[in-house]
């Protein structure tokens, strides 16, 4: 468990990047900060392992101050994966992902062992990978082999600073099933920090809004879509504009079976108004040529804000 109390970070330069931010991240859970350039998400990660001090306010990590870890313990048990993600280029993919648990003195057997397990966990073949060097890789090979070593020594913590978002979006798609399937598995707790709503959506158990260094709103994806707490969350939610200009109503409503939704929609109502209706009703029936269609629910928006409806395909229940 994470939490900060009332923690500030201000630079030399006098900036205030983190304003007396609180917050509990929970075991296990995949929280992720999001908000424009400049809000504060980085600073707020990097100072969860000391990678950047604090100002002011205490960060705990179970219950213990982290200034009263020893750095090497801190480090060596929280993993780190950034943007970039810097694989030592004249060492082989296992020597990278073996670095962390050479620092902790695992014999030679029990980390060749991890690094099988980690290589097959994101598909790629231990026999083929294990001795190659990261040029051999192309970039989403290279990322992948950037979070397992994060995960390599098993740390009970995973921070990771736009993970995905240098990459191309067959690969950015790939390694985003990839962490939610492994998060299936390992139960890890992990900050995740992105600018991307659509990611934000897909990956997050609960995301936490930035805005100028301070917390604008945290909760579930179904609670900042449909109970955003003001102007800035919803303009911020509505105004992913790939989201925004592919949206077709037409393609995520689903059959009316039993139910009989009150309120109805246009067809050709555009995202916000359907969000905005959203936020009222739980469903709405939809009408074209004023013939009723089918209907929307909230579940539905969300699975289309996560990118889970194929293009064209319906969503029901
Ligand atoms: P984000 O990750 O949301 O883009 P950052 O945490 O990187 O935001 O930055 C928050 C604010 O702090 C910004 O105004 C940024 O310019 C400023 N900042 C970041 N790093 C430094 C630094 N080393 N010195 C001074 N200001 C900084």
């Amino acid at each position: 468990m994470i939490s900060f109390e009332n923690v500030s970070k201000q630079y030399q330069d006098g900036t205030t990047a983190v304003d007396s931010i609180s917050f509990t991240v929970q075991q296990g859970e995949f929280f992720v900060l999001i908000g424009p350039s400049g809000s504060g998400k980085t600073t707020t990660l990097k100072m969860m392992n000391r990678l950047i001090p604090l100002s002011d306010g205490y960060i705990f990590i179970d219950g213990k101050k982290i200034s009263d870890y020893n750095i090497h313990e801190l480090r060596w048990n929280i993993g780190y994966v950034l943007q970039q993600i810097a694989l030592f280029p004249h060492m082989t993919i296992e020597e990278n992902i073996g670095i962390v648990p050479e620092l902790k003195q695992w014999s030679k057997e029990k980390i060749h062992h991890r690094v099988t397990e980690l290589l097959h966990m994101v598909s790629l073949d231990p026999d083929v990978y294990r001795t190659r060097k990261p040029s051999e890789l192309s970039g989403g090979e290279q990322q992948r082999v950037g979070v397992i070593r994060a995960l390599a020594a098993d740390p009970e913590i995973i921070l990771m600073d736009e993970p995905f978002s240098a990459l191309d979006p067959i690969s950015r798609d790939k390694l985003q099933e990839d962490i939610i399937h492994l998060q299936k598995e390992i139960k890890k707790t992990i900050v995740f920090v992105t600018h991307d709503m659509k990611e934000a959506l897909k990956l997050a158990d609960r995301i936490c809004l930035m805005d100028n260094g301070k917390i604008i709103q945290i909760g579930t994806p179904e609670e900042i879509i449909h109970h955003p707490k003001n102007e800035f969350v919803k303009d911020f939610v509505g105004a992913s504009s790939p989201l925004r200009s592919d949206f077709q109503l037409e393609e995520i409503i689903g059959p009316i079976l039993n139910h009989k939704p009150s309120a109805t929609i246009p067809v050709s109502a555009s995202l916000e108004q359907v969000l905005g209706e959203l936020t009222k009703q739980e469903e709405l029936l939809v009408e074209k040529d004023g013939k009723v269609i089918g209907y929307v629910n909230r579940q539905m928006l969300i699975q289309y804000f996560s990118g889970a409806v194929d293009k064209g395909g319906i969503g029901n229940d």
